[in-house]
């Protein structure tokens, strides 16, 4: 069995995965900020570790894969100061804030469901754990890293640099954090302006919020992803993963909070997932260029040439490795689109190939590239090109150049199963599902040219083939009678 290598973000190389726990794998990946419908970003991540957890399954591990929903602390411009972005939409659409949370929880949900990906094991909210984020900072205040001004709770980072090195994950020197962050935040109540949150005290208008021992209030960003992966994952394990966005200050503040309270870090192996770029640039609601999943659905958005099926979506995302940029186009989805149903008809194709005595393939060899190419860091873009080499061969033998025979048909068959429906997640959508209908209406198409041809009506069968030219519908005779393919 070949080693999986994953490329850890701190370590900046690829490592070979070993479990904390034999056979067991935990996963903790930053899930949504619920507040607006889940465009073309939110699918990457949604995807890459949708892989990652359906390979650990694969490969037997059992695993715990807990993504949370973000439903308070999230505050507009991914800072300490400024409205919640929850409590922002709530308040321009006159609502509860959780009716915001509600609603887009459940259009995230049936997005990502779509898109194949399975649920996560378990799905916790920052509002179901006000209590275990109150805890986690009276660990980390009694332990010396967090101080308290009028309420507030700030974590103590130069200190903290002092015992711990902060910035590793980021790269990042604390002298260059502190003259890049104080020109923006001279109105703090900060020790230091690369200080941040822990616990912020509400202000008369805010509506989220707890009692604490310090203020009525409501918890940092960054603390509810380092409380909710230590109660359901423990104090170590195995991988965290996010959004290449989210390494700083994000990830680095979960890394400090980790060690300040348990005296270690948490994490054995970070994995960010690179963005989806549009003209070259961040898609994302901030900076409002996005296209919501659903407008990609339904066609419905000025960018778009036509609608496009969830399945096509996942095939573009899966098309470039995971630590990439992906640039937006019509053009490249019409290719992920072509490419899909061509995978997805030699599946068809594979399954219908006359058995022979010998075998022209080799399905050795291409298991040990598939292994290969995933193993190496989720390589799915190697992965989708082998896929291609046997979709070449199969479709191919069906031409009747080459043989197969019923152990390597047997063999074959799951092997492609396995990595196009289990680990890729790919899926026959609606349209490609209708293949089946379109399959026997040609039986009788076919049929029909049959009966001309033994009735010498040369003229009707040669219509009937020209026809379906036009439609790029091609007929080949062999022994065993016509077949058809479309291009
Ligand atoms: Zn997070």
């Amino acid at each position: 069995m070949q080693d999986l290598n994953l490329y850890n973000t701190l370590t900046r190389k690829k490592e070979v995965f070993k479990p904390i726990h034999k056979n067991k794998v935990g996963m903790y990946v930053c899930g949504p900020t619920v507040y607006g419908d889940a465009h073309l970003g939110h699918a990457r991540p949604g995807i890459t570790f949708d892989v990652v957890f359906r390979y650990m399954r694969h490969l037997g591990y059992k695993t715990r894969y807990v993504r949370n929903i973000t439903d308070v602390g999230h505050l507009v411009n991914d800072a300490d100061e400024g409205e919640d972005k929850i409590a922002k939409k709530a308040l321009l659409d006159q609502l509860e804030p959780m009716e915001v949370v509600a609603h887009y929880t459940r259009s995230y949900h049936k997005d990502m469901a779509l898109l194949n990906t399975l649920p996560p094991s378990i799905e916790p909210t920052a509002t179901g754990h006000i209590i275990e984020q109150i805890q986690m900072i009276e660990k980390i205040i009694t332990n010396g890293y967090g101080y308290e001004v009028e309420g507030n709770i700030y974590f103590d980072v130069v200190k903290y640099d002092k015992d711990h090195a902060y910035g590793k994950l980021s790269g990042r020197n604390i002298e260059d954090m502190i003259s890049n962050t104080r020109e923006l935040d001279g109105q703090s109540d900060k020790k230091n302006p690369v200080d941040f949150a822990l616990w912020k005290k509400a202000s008369a208008e805010h509506i989220m919020r707890w009692p604490s021992p310090w203020s009525e209030g409501f918890p940092g960003w960054h603390l509810e992803c380092s409380a909710m992966s230590t109660k359901y994952l423990g104090a170590k394990f195995d991988i965290h993963g996010g959004g290449m966005d989210l390494v700083f200050p994000h990830h680095e503040a979960e890394i400090a909070q980790s060690c300040a309270s348990d005296g270690a870090e948490a994490v054995n192996y970070w994995m960010h997932n690179n963005m989806i770029t549009i003209n070259g640039q961040k898609m994302g609601k901030s900076l409002g260029n996005f296209i919501t999943l659903s407008e990609f659905f339904s066609g419905e958005h000025e960018s778009l040439e036509q609608a496009y099926q969830p399945m096509t979506i996942r095939f573009f995302i899966l098309q470039a490795h995971y630590r990439s940029t992906v640039d937006f186009s019509n053009e490249a989805l019409q290719a992920a689109e072509k490419g899909m149903t061509k995978l997805m008809n030699a599946l068809d194709t594979l399954d219908g190939i006359k058995v022979d005595s010998d075998s022209s393939v080799n399905v050795e060899d291409y298991k040990n590239k598939f292994y290969q190419a995933i193993n190496d860091d989720f390589n799915t873009p190697i992965l989708v090109a082998h896929l291609f080499d046997a979709v070449k061969q199969i479709n191919s033998i069906a031409a009747g150049k080459g043989t197969l025979n019923k152990t390597s048909k047997e063999e074959l068959i799951q092997l492609m199963s396995d990595f196009c429906y289990d680990i890729l997640g790919l899926q026959k959508t609606v349209a490609e599902s209708q293949d089946g209908l379109a399959d026997e209406v040609m039986d009788v198409v076919l049929g029909l040219r049959k009966i001309a041809k033994e009735n010498k009506d040369w003229s009707t069968a040669d219509f009937i083939r020209d026809e379906l030219g036009k439609l790029n519908i091609t007929v080949k005779d062999s022994k065993e009678g016509a077949s058809w393919a479309k291009e």
